[in-house]
């Protein structure tokens, strides 16, 4: 007799473990499958020991801070190898977490290689993290396909001796030298945790400005920021090919300029993880690599449904979060709650991190009269150890209706600060609304609240800054 279950999910991501957790509460018999890491890229090979490596680096950076406000420190060598048992330590911790979670919501576990046989079965074999796991099929009503996605890796000569975020968690010791290819959120980010661990890092990326997709402002006053935290940019530049050597790897780009060092970071996208899944077996449709779904998070097979990155839509934990609580709740609950996914926010987190929400300049003036406030200033908490760099902050006002359609910032706290904003944006508020708050003093944030002279007005279908009047 094979098991059957009302819901089956491949892929114990933030999404998967979400909606396996919501259907169960309403009453569904759910499994859920994981080949690799309960929790997925976010708490494995992502957001969590990402942040958990941001503080480390910010940690120096506190400690060259130190002597501005009278404490006699210096920085030490800093012990990859502790930090890195911590780091584990905590994952593990977390992985414990979510397996428990599921658990207690009455979810079937299988660990495994999960592949669509048909469209109501699924085939459970050896994956990673079970080796020794039996092959076993099993039926469902409905299935859910999260399984994310997996970093993609340049094809250039030389690119197996390249790394990937899923490497960079498991570095045996830090480089002292790294180049970093690519300028997206990862690029960014590791560029900034390695200059603060105190390595040598060189950004390599193809586009002028950082962050294609960004405010173009916001990509500008980054790109100024990098130069201040001992980065060097090779921008309008690609790689053509890694060599090995006696002293580590050498990297060469296309304007002839080679980078010796002792590590090379791929951080040049992901795509969606649809192999060996079955997707064929099924029928499912794809399209350029990714699951196609509708509004609903449908496929085109009935019982067949798919959430987070494999979709490739927004790609980011709390949006596949998101969509797996609605789709559980569509299925097996009688209302479902709502989300704004056109105003989600989004964060970098760079030494100074960038974070926005809603429209940037050149996207609102595509669509709107707009008026814009900016403002730049030094962060009281870098006046007296000196340290350089400024504040960017942005709100992008619809003339007409005087709603705010974005805000953008860069600077210590921005994500925390653009989170609460993000209520605002959300909630579709406007600038007269937002001047009403009285400022929380000495904050940075508080400049949201009292930008009054605007920066410039922009015109429908002139492109942003590079129309300033
Ligand atoms: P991104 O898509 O953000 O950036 C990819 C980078 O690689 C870009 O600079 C891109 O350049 C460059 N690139 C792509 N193809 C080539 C090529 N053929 N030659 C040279 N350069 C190339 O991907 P990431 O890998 O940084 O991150 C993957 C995803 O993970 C993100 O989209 C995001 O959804 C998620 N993520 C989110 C985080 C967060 O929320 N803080 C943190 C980390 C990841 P170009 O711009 O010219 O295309």
């Amino acid at each position: 007799m094979m098991q059957e279950f009302d819901l089956f999910i491949i892929g114990a991501g933030s999404g998967g473990v979400r909606c396996a957790r919501i259907a169960a509460q309403h009453g569904a018999r759910v499994a859920v499958a994981e080949r690799r890491h309960w929790g997925g890229t976010c708490v494995n090979l992502g957001c969590v020991p990402k942040k958990l490596m941001v503080y480390a680096a910010d940690t120096g950076r506190l400690i060259d801070d130190a002597p501005g406000y009278g404490w006699d420190v210096t920085r030490s060598p800093h012990h990859w190898a502790r930090f890195m048992e911590a780091k584990d330590q905590e994952i593990t911790r977390l992985n414990g977490i979510y397996v428990s979670m599921l658990e207690k919501a009455g979810v079937t576990l299988f660990t495994g290689d999960a592949r669509l046989c048909d469209a109501e079965t699924i085939e459970i074999g050896p994956s990673t993290l079970a080796p020794d796991a039996p092959v076993q099929r099993v039926k469902a009503k409905k299935i859910v396909l999260a399984t994310g996605s997996v970093p993609v890796k340049l094809d250039i000569p030389g690119a197996e001796f390249a790394i990937t975020s899923d490497e960079v968690f498991h570095l045996a010791q830090r480089p002292e030298r790294i180049a970093v290819i690519g300028s997206g959120y990862i690029g960014v980010e590791f560029a900034g945790i390695f200059s603060g661990l105190g390595s040598k890092v060189d950004l390599v990326y193809r586009q002028s400005l950082p962050l294609r997709g960004f405010d173009h402002e916001v990509r500008e006053h980054l790109s100024e920021g990098i130069d201040l935290y001992d980065i060097t940019r090779h921008a309008g530049c690609s790689p053509t090919k890694i060599e090995k050597n006696a002293d580590g790897l050498c990297l060469t780009l296309d304007n002839g300029q080679t980078l010796e060092v002792d590590a090379v970071l791929m951080a040049t996208g992901r795509r969606p993880s649809v192999d060996k899944l079955g997707l064929d077996a099924a029928g499912v449709r794809t399209e350029k690599g990714r699951v196609v779904v509708d509004a609903q998070s449908a496929t085109n097979v009935a019982s067949i449904y798919a959430i987070g990155d494999i979709t490739d839509q927004y790609n980011l934990t709390p949006t596949a979060i998101a969509e797996g609580h609605l789709l559980a709740e569509r299925l097996y609950a009688p209302q479902g709650r709502e989300w704004s996914f056109e105003t989600t926010p989004k964060a970098v987190f760079f030494a100074s991190p960038v974070a926005t929400v809603g429209m940037t300049e050149e996207e609102a003036a595509r669509e709107h009269d707009i008026t814009v406030y900016t403002t730049r200033f030094t962060a009281m908490r870098q006046v007296l150890p000196k340290r350089s760099g400024k504040i960017f902050m942005k709100l992008v006002i619809d003339q007409k209706s005087d709603v705010v359609l974005g805000a953008h910032m860069v600077g210590p706290d921005a994500p925390e600060i653009i989170q609460m904003l993000a209520i605002a944006v959300s909630a579709r508020l406007t600038k007269k609304q937002i001047d009403r708050t009285i400022s929380l003093h000495p904050t940075s944030a508080e400049e949201f609240v009292t930008m009054r002279t605007p920066t410039r007005h922009v015109r429908r279908g002139m492109s942003g800054p590079l129309s300033k009047n």
